[in-house]
């Protein structure tokens, strides 16, 4: 039996889509944030994805804030009433920090895979001190 041939996919690439990591033709996700058991095209099994909180972090990061600071310099420049903060600061906040959790749960579940990511394990010392390439 010859081993199957997956295309080269950067994380990226198929991520972002939403698209199975290694063979880009299954989905990744049942629903908004929930990942599928395993790819419905390959059969990988997506058991390994565990993004943690990657996604809300960056969100976070490059979305909540600035969307606050927006909010917060429109209260401190023109002293805005309470409806003008939710017809501009309220979207605002919405555009910025829901619509990207998505992309960049599947960038980082593909980052997973396409790196091999995993939890550190403890090496015995015997095999520790093995060399890494056999002559
Ligand atoms: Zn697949």
């Amino acid at each position: 039996m010859t081993e199957q041939q997956w295309p080269v996919l950067t994380p990226f690439q198929c991520g972002v889509r939403g698209c199975c990591p290694r063979c880009g033709q299954g989905r990744l996700f049942d629903g908004f944030l929930k990942l599928k058991p395993r790819c419905e095209a390959c059969g990988l099994d997506f058991s390994f994805a565990d993004p943690a909180d990657g996604p809300a972090f960056f969100v976070i990061c490059f979305g909540c804030i600035p969307s606050v600071m927006f909010g917060l310099w429109l209260e401190m420049a023109f002293q805005a009433p309470y409806w003008v903060h939710l017809f501009t600061t309220l979207p605002v906040m919405l555009l910025t920090c829901i619509p990207p959790l998505r992309p960049l749960k599947g960038w980082l579940v593909a980052s997973q895979y396409y790196y091999k990511a995993e939890e550190g394990r403890l090496i015995p010392v015997e095999r520790s001190l093995e060399p890494a390439v056999k002559p």
